[in-house]
């Protein structure tokens, strides 16, 4: 493996941070995915993204949750983890709608299956902590957008609470993260702590005093709206019609609050704890989502994945998914009720210009795979 190429990527290693010269990373993202540096990857994204701010990251993918040992290979970051279950929710990448363990998982290394924990969040959380006691972990990504309020959790047919409860995660970033993620870690750098990160929009976060919950927020036309208690856990997750008609009242509520320009603070009791959700993040501008797609992507695996895995394979087999297509938009209006694009990105439809889609065609152009065509 050139040394060179890894350059090109995020540190894995400390051997690579000594290579750039790094002492002590400022952010460490733990991904339930293998690392692919393509702008469908969340690590990838978000990762290239803080380093366009001056931060200095690595990325741990997939690390062995039975062992303690694989979440300190970076050393301890300055400010915190970011943990995310991967492109997709832990139980969906690992069990088939019949409930039996999937034979492969194409985002792993070789597309080999079980390299990811159930519940995939609460187990990297869990170890994290256990490694360095005290240091702020920040989860996001499909598994915790989609669990952030108790939800029905089909492989175990119950209501589950707030995987910020479940987890012990310090915040939650539910959505699509860059824009609470550059305000929180621009508030580590000016020296926030981690409870003084409250009230970043596109962000949970928990509380077991009820006179720390906001009276409301001000929404994207200025106006004030005042914080709404939805039905608390204990009402929703009851097995009685009155616990069903409680639930699917917290979800109409849920879902009424996903545009940005009219939502209001939501908070689930659970016990006697409160889970506050802020408005969710302004959508990206035009120019702001083209220049997050221009990160400076390899668009490849990372070369650690060039040698076979278990079964004889390399590479990431994710990845010949998205090669040779191009994100053109973000959210849905549509809010259909099998569909998470509108609970996770939003209402409002966000797309990048021609311009900076026109660029991007044109690189796929110049692989040497590339077969002559773009696909959805
Ligand atoms: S299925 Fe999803 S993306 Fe399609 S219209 Fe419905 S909400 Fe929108």
């Amino acid at each position: 493996m050139q040394s060179s190429e890894r350059l090109s990527f995020m540190p894995v290693s400390l051997q690579d941070m000594q290579e750039r010269g790094i002492q002590q990373l400022d952010f460490v993202f733990i991904s339930g995915d293998a690392y692919v540096d393509h702008s469908s990857f969340a690590a990838a994204i978000l990762g290239r993204f803080l380093e366009s701010k001056g931060f200095t990251v690595g990325v741990i993918p997939q690390p062995d949750w039975k062992d303690c040992q694989s979440f300190t290979v970076l050393g301890k970051p300055k400010y915190a983890f970011w943990v995310s279950a991967g492109a997709m929710d832990s139980m969906v990448s690992n069990y088939t709608a019949n409930n039996k363990p999937r034979s492969s998982d194409v985002y792993a290394h070789g597309g080999v299956a079980g390299k990811r924990p159930d519940r995939a969040l609460i187990t990297y959380t869990a170890k994290i902590k256990e490694a360095y006691k005290g240091i702020p972990v920040i989860i996001g990504g499909i598994e915790a957008s989609l669990r952030r309020f108790a939800h029905y959790d089909y492989w175990s047919n119950t209501v589950r609470r707030s995987i910020l409860l479940d987890s012990k995660a310090d915040l939650l970033i539910y959505g699509m993260g860059e824009h609470p993620i550059a305000e929180i870690a621009q508030g580590f750098r000016e020296g926030k702590s981690i409870t003084q990160l409250r009230g970043i929009r596109g962000t949970c976060w928990r509380t077991g005093k009820k006179e720390d919950i906001p009276a409301g927020a001000t929404d994207g036309q200025g106006k004030f709206q005042p914080t709404i208690f939805l039905p608390s856990f204990k009402e929703v997750s009851a097995n009685t019609p009155e616990g069903k008609k409680s639930f699917a009242h917290s979800y109409i509520m849920q879902e009424k609050n996903t545009d940005a320009m009219s939502a209001h603070i939501l908070v689930e009791q659970s016990e006697e704890r409160f889970v506050v959700q802020e408005p969710p993040a302004f959508p990206l501008t035009t120019e702001e989502f083209d220049a997050v797609m221009e990160l400076p992507f390899t668009r490849r695996w990372h070369p650690m994945y060039d040698v076979p895995a278990e079964n004889g394979k390399i590479g990431v087999p994710g990845l010949s998914e998205v090669k040779f297509s191009l994100v053109n938009n973000r959210g849905c209006f549509g809010a259909c009720s099998f569909c998470a694009i509108t609970f996770h990105q939003g209402k409002r439809i966000q797309c990048r210009s021609h311009d900076s889609l026109i660029k991007e065609a044109t690189i796929l152009t110049g692989d040497k795979e590339f077969k002559g065509y773009i696909h959805d």
